[in-house]
């Protein structure tokens, strides 16, 4: 009997134990990533020629990066690896691929999605000016290439990346102006009894703002961002907000990092047919897969694309979905095994409901931006544009509201800017969010480049 064909999307921190599991169990999964190296977002390896130190890119995260990177060299000839390859589709079990500029079709009997997150970000009048970056990009910048956005940089927006790239950057050396929260201190305060669940997490997290504290780096909770200011020509030169009292406030600065926590990638997952539900904690839609990882009869969800857990309940879901694979297959497998690694999910899966609770997604500020604020970059919609569309052509569903302003029409295909244009929708509209609904997803998952070879 042929061994059976086992597909992984995604090389980071799940993708890379999920293969490892099923390699160990004597399969040759094909392993395939867009990135061209492993590590996924978290343990991103630098560029070739780049020699810093594990500790001056990963921290404190540095020993389970090495662990993360030596254990997939180690799998590496028991694994069909294919970097630089984007999964594009997926369709009746076959998954479509542009590999290094040639397209493939690669039928699977189980495919597993360790797809990642990206980042949930809200619009501010003024976004669209040079100088903006998500928090990612940001530190992109700084870990692929050693250099920072901005010569005076403000942080804003929500979540432990915040705290975590503006840390990165004072150590490294940046000029960061402040740190700006939409979060207040009674949300940490109530999420406290859930970040108890991993007291490590909590501890690295207050880290972090230690780090900011002792470089005197103003940490401002509660914040409203009004205004980030500039000029088509010049980019970003200041960002106006309102504090928690009311009184407006303005920092001087050449760039701005924005971002609002994390959302899972799933629009692989949406195309192979799995279902969905709208999480009511945090407000976003979610996969829905069993207590086997599995969202479709034989598609898996692994890591951050199945729910935001974080970089180590990332590496445990990773192995559980592929020992719950192989029980699937019909391999033998150790279920005390499973058993531990579930249990240690579940503190994980406290620990980050504790985040959402920490870092609330800030819906009032969603719905009283002004109407000339643009909610679509890729396309250039206004809040206002697509609150008349909405409003004006009962387009209370987000994929009709879609064909009539063209929000989420773009190459991003609605992943930075859905969650924000549901949110402006339901307001516009009084609808429920939940019956605003989600932007469907479309093939191609991500703009593929013309010269891809049939
Ligand atoms: C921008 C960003 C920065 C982050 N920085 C940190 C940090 O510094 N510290 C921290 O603790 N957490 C960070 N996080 C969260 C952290 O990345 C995750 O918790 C962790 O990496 C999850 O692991 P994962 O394996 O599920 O996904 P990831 O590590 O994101 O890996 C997913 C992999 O799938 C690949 N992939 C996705 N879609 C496709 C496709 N269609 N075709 C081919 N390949 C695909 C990606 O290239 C990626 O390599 C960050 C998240 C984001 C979005």
């Amino acid at each position: 009997m042929n061994a059976p064909k086992v597909v992984v999307v995604g090389s980071g921190p799940a993708g890379t134990r999920c293969a490892e599991t099923l390699a160990l169990a004597g399969l040759r999964p094909i392993v395939i990533d867009e990135n061209s190296n492993n590590g996924g977002q978290i343990y991103r390896r630098q560029p070739e020629n780049f020699v810093r130190t594990y500790s001056q890119l990963y921290g404190s995260e540095s020993d389970k990066a090495a662990a993360v990177h030596s254990d997939f060299d180690s799998i590496r000839d028991k694994i069909d690896y294919r970097s630089d390859t984007l999964a594009w589709a997926v369709s009746e079990n076959t998954l479509f691929a542009a590999e290094r500029g040639r397209s493939v079709e690669i039928p699977f009997d189980a495919l597993v999605l360790c797809t990642g997150a990206s980042e949930r970000v809200m619009p501010t009048l003024g976004w669209n000016y040079a100088g903006n970056y998500s928090l990612g990009g940001a530190q992109i910048a700084l870990k692929s290439q050693g250099c920072a956005i901005g010569s005076n940089i403000v942080f804003m927006g929500t979540g432990p990346l915040l705290y975590l790239v503006a840390s990165q950057y004072i150590k490294a050396g940046a000029n960061v102006a402040a740190v700006l929260d939409t979060s207040t201190v009674w949300d940490s305060l109530a999420a406290l009894p859930k970040l108890l669940a991993m007291p490590s997490m909590l501890w690295t997290g207050l880290g972090l703002i230690k780090t900011i504290r002792a470089a005197r780096v103003p940490i401002v909770h509660g914040v409203q961002p009004l205004e980030i200011t500039g000029s088509g020509d010049a980019g970003v030169n200041a960002v106006t907000y309102r504090d928690k009292r009311g009184h407006a406030h303005t920092l001087e600065c050449d760039a701005v990092a924005l971002g609002y926590h994390l959302r899972s990638e799933t629009q692989l997952a949406d195309l192979a047919g799995c279902a969905f539900s709208f999480d009511r904690r945090s407000r976003q839609w979610i996969a829905d897969i069993d207590d086997k990882s599995r969202g479709a009869a034989n598609v898996y969800m692994a890591g951050d694309g199945a729910r935001i857990r974080g970089a180590d309940a990332a590496e445990v879901s990773g192995r559980l979905t592929a020992l719950t694979l192989l029980l699937d297959l019909g391999y033998a497998v150790d279920e005390k095994e499973i058993k531990r690694l579930r249990s240690l999910h579940a503190r994980y899966e406290r620990f980050a409901n504790g985040v959402t609770r920490a870092f609330p997604w800030p819906i009032e500020h969603v719905r009283n931006l002004p109407n000339d604020a643009i909610v679509c970059r890729c396309e250039a919609v206004s809040v206002g544009e697509l609150r008349d569309a909405s409003r004006g052509k009962q387009a209370d569903e987000i994929n009709r509201a879609k064909a009539f302003s063209r929000v989420g029409m773009g190459r991003c295909q609605g992943r930075f800017c859905g969650i924000a244009a549901a949110e402006i929708i339901a307001d516009a509209t009084q609808t429920p969010l939940a019956e605003v609904g989600r932007i469907r997803s479309q093939a191609p998952v991500r703009p593929l480049p013309i010269a891809v070879e049939q």
